[in-house]
């Protein structure tokens, strides 16, 4: 396969999971409480082995998963989606045990996972988080602080959590720690936000930690955010890309029907140039994702930036998209319950979550002024 084309069966894998998201998950979805956590949706996942393909496939499988769930469940999309982001730091970085202990149970759907990066002081810089790993004197730590803006929280079962093991030391002194949601200490509150899916925030006050529930070395922990964000930044353009043909696809049949002035809305050339910018960038984006997760499962060294550039093209994408969709639908689109007047809330957060669009440009930027240092020192 080349990073312009899918196979067939590949290409016949996502005709599936759209279908089976229109009939099989978007009735669950429905029945699910906004904001909440919908457990029998995360069952479905499982039950359907989706979640399961989280750690048993690559960036490219995960894209494609997103990209046809979104198209017709957004909310079994990020269901999805939020079970890999909390859970990889186990599956890439966890013990024997800890991986024992809770991939199959997320796999199954049984366990919600969460992934807690940010903090009221420390998102774009997450670096200066402040969430304090206080040693007991026993080889232990004290988990202390305050965590925002969780997806899952606080009705997650296990949370991936970055905490300070070094004072003053930016990045290099963060420790991942693989918290079980019953430690005492550990409590959050749901947050009411334009975004659709579960999120809140997370106190912890003095919660007792051990050696056993690091997640890769401590004081490393940055890497293993860093880390599973460049895996999950293409999946989230991946998720925009879903949506964006959907509107797409929703808006080339509203005005193929919908008279006016004489004719069809289609027969107004404005609108048709408008239709072809919409799937000139839609596909764009697509073309850079797909891209982007090629070079992650083939180890490519750039991956931090095509994964950058992937994320803040479809994601940017996708909202001037949907943007010209609700236009181009007029008044119908914006009436509570339409397609449109959905994906226009589901489309605005992933321009700020895992890295809001100017960081992305920040990332871009310094591999390649990274580059030309390395050309330069070579030549
Ligand atoms: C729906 C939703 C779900 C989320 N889920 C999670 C989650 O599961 N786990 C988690 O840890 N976090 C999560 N987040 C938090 C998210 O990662 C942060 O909101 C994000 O990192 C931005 O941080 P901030 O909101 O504090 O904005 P700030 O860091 O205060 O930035 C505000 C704005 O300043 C500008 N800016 C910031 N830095 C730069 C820069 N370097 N150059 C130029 N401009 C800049 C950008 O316009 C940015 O949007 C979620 C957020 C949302 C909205």
């Amino acid at each position: 396969m080349t990073a312009f084309s899918l196979e067939p069966e590949q290409l016949a894998r996502c005709a599936d999971l759209r279908a089976l998201a229109a009939d099989r998950l978007r009735p669950l979805a429905e029945k699910g409480e906004p904001g909440r956590v919908n457990r029998p949706l995360v069952t479905e996942l499982g039950r359907l082995g989706l979640l399961r393909r989280l750690f048993t496939s690559g960036a490219l499988d995960l894209c494609l998963m997103r990209e046809s769930l979104a198209y017709a469940c957004t909310e079994a999309e990020t269901a999805l989606a939020l079970q890999g982001l909390g859970a990889h730091p186990v599956h890439a970085h966890g013990s024997e045990a800890q991986r024992a202990r809770w991939l199959p149970r997320v796999s199954d759907g049984d366990a919600v996972a969460a992934f807690a990066l940010s903090e009221p002081g420390a998102g774009s810089d997450a670096a200066a988080l402040e969430l304090r790993a206080e040693p007991d004197g026993t080889g232990r730590w004290r988990l202390t602080g305050e965590k925002c803006w969780i997806s899952n929280a606080p009705e997650a079962d296990l949370y991936t959590v970055f905490a300070r093991t070094t004072p003053d030391a930016g990045a290099r002194g963060v420790t991942a720690f693989l918290l079980p949601a019953d430690r005492p200490g550990l409590t959050g509150t749901p947050l009411d936000m334009l975004s659709p899916h579960p999120i809140g925030t997370l106190a912890l006050d003095a919660v007792p930690v051990t050696a056993d529930d690091v997640l890769g070395t401590p004081d490393r922990g940055f890497r293993v955010a860093m880390g599973t964000l460049n895996l999950f930044r293409p999946s989230v353009g991946a998720f925009a890309v879903g949506m964006a043909q959907a509107a797409l696809d929703a808006t080339l049949t509203h005005t193929a029907r919908r008279e006016a002035f004489g004719g069809k809305l289609r027969d107004l050339q404005t609108v048709a140039h408008q239709v072809a910018e919409m799937a000139l960038r839609t596909e764009a984006a697509r073309l850079m994702v797909y891209a982007a997760a090629t070079a992650y499962d083939s180890g490519a060294p750039d991956v931090p930036g095509r994964a950058a550039m992937a994320k803040l093209l479809a994601t940017e994408t996708a909202q001037y998209v949907v943007d010209t969709a609700v236009q181009l639908h007029g008044a119908r689109a914006l009436r509570r319950g339409h397609l449109l007047e959905h994906l226009y809330r589901e489309v605005r957060a992933p321009r700020i979550y895992e890295g809001a669009s100017e960081v992305q440009r920040a990332v871009i930027a310094k591999e390649l002024y990274a580059r030309t240092v390395e050309q330069e020192s070579s030549s």
